[in-house]
């Protein structure tokens, strides 16, 4: 990607950051400045100007840092109540009832939530998406978005609040990013670019000036943001498919709503990094004094595919022949296999054996500190 890109992208994320939290734009840079070890914006603009650039990488860290800041709005809970309270902590842009039901909506990056209990609607700023519909699988029959009425209600409402947004955003634009010259020319709203052709970097899709426009930059087909649509499709190469135009008429024809009803149970997920947590916690009961919870908190401990795992304890800080019954015990719930071995790693401290007089780290750093004196070595803070 083309350095004045990534300075754009970086800026565009802050631009919708700022927007999204309703704070001031210069705020919102100056925070994605910091994040990216600069003292503030304008800085960072200094230093573009000489010889730093902006790495894919630095533009993953500010994507990370902004949506950690941001709601998460996949549903995670275990019942109807739990589905509204993902979105606790969002102030709502407006409540109201729909037939006697209560419902919030929420506004964020352009895109427009109305939720209620066991149920949310979820429409994009992209204007030909289709709303999506989310049921918690674990409502009952009185859940009132199984009432087609009801349903109808409550999406209009949601896309009339998308409508008023979707015009915001347009008149925030330049007027010939959303009017096509006499030559079908149309100026990218983020800055890049006057064309008549345009390019979205997911689908490959070739897009008119009028119907980039029309879709208020939001990719025809599939609904990428304007971040990525571009003058040239300078990601293909000529062995590559060629981009092929949109038709028309197919625009916008898929935009029913999209129902899924979704399992809000929380999922336990036994991956390796979660197993691994478990079975150190566990071996950390079993150590029995300072040294041994060290062999614990050092231990290496691996999980294979079948999700049986093997531990490498240090020698020098776990007994031989000391079976870690907490660590069995907690393996033989999740149904799988403990495989143990000992080998020589190296302790971090000399006289290993120091630790087993001992279960009080304090006591154990003076023992140390004493040890390390008596011979006569020399603390190295560095
Ligand atoms: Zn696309």
């Amino acid at each position: 990607m083309k350095h004045t890109n990534s300075l754009l992208n970086l800026k565009t994320l802050a631009k919708r950051y700022a927007r999204a939290n309703r704070i001031p734009q210069h705020h919102a840079l100056d925070l994605v400045a910091v994040e990216l070890k600069f003292s503030h914006w304008p800085a960072l603009m200094q230093a573009s100007k000489d010889d730093w650039q902006v790495t894919p990488e630095d533009l993953a860290v500010t994507e990370v840092f902004l949506q950690k800041t941001l709601p998460n709005f996949h549903v995670q809970h275990e019942d109807g109540e739990a589905i509204k309270s993902r979105f606790e902590g969002i102030e709502p842009v407006e409540e109201g009832k729909i037939g006697g039901h209560s419902y919030k909506m929420m506004e964020t990056l352009g895109d427009v939530y109305l939720t209620g209990e066991g149920w949310s609607i979820h429409v994009s700023e992209a204007p030909h998406a289709p709303p999506r519909v989310e049921i918690a699988k674990q409502s009952n029959s009185s859940n009132p978005i199984n009432d087609s009425d009801f349903l109808q209600d409550a999406l209009q409402i949601a896309q009339t609040r998308s409508e008023q947004i979707r015009a915001r955003i347009a008149s925030d634009w330049p007027r010939r990013s959303t009017k096509p010259d006499a030559e079908g020319k149309v100026r990218h709203p983020l800055g890049h670019g006057l064309s008549d052709k345009w390019f979205c970097l997911h689908c490959d899709a070739l897009i008119t000036g009028q119907q980039i426009a029309d879709s208020l930059w939001h990719c025809p087909a599939c609904h990428a943001s304007p971040l990525d649509i571009f003058e040239t499709a300078f990601w293909l190469s000529d062995d590559d498919e060629q981009p092929e135009s949109i038709q028309t008429s197919n625009i916008g024809k898929n935009i029913e709503p999209k129902i899924e009803v979704v399992d809000t149970r929380f999922k336990l997920e036994l991956n390796e990094k979660n197993i691994t947590l478990l079975i150190r916690s566990a071996l950390l009961e079993d150590a029995t004094n300072t040294s041994e919870r060290l062999g614990a908190l050092l231990a290496a401990i691996s999980v294979d595919e079948e999700n049986d795992v093997s531990i490498v304890f240090d020698e020098d800080l776990w007994p031989e022949g000391k079976d870690p019954i907490q660590a069995l015990a907690v393996a033989d719930l999740l149904g799988i296999e403990i495989d143990q071995a000992l080998t020589c790693m190296t302790a971090p401290f000399a006289w290993p054996g120091l630790g087993e007089y001992t279960s009080s780290t304090h006591e154990y750093t003076k023992m140390l500190l004493d040890a390390y004196a008596n011979q006569g070595t020399v603390r190295n803070s560095g």
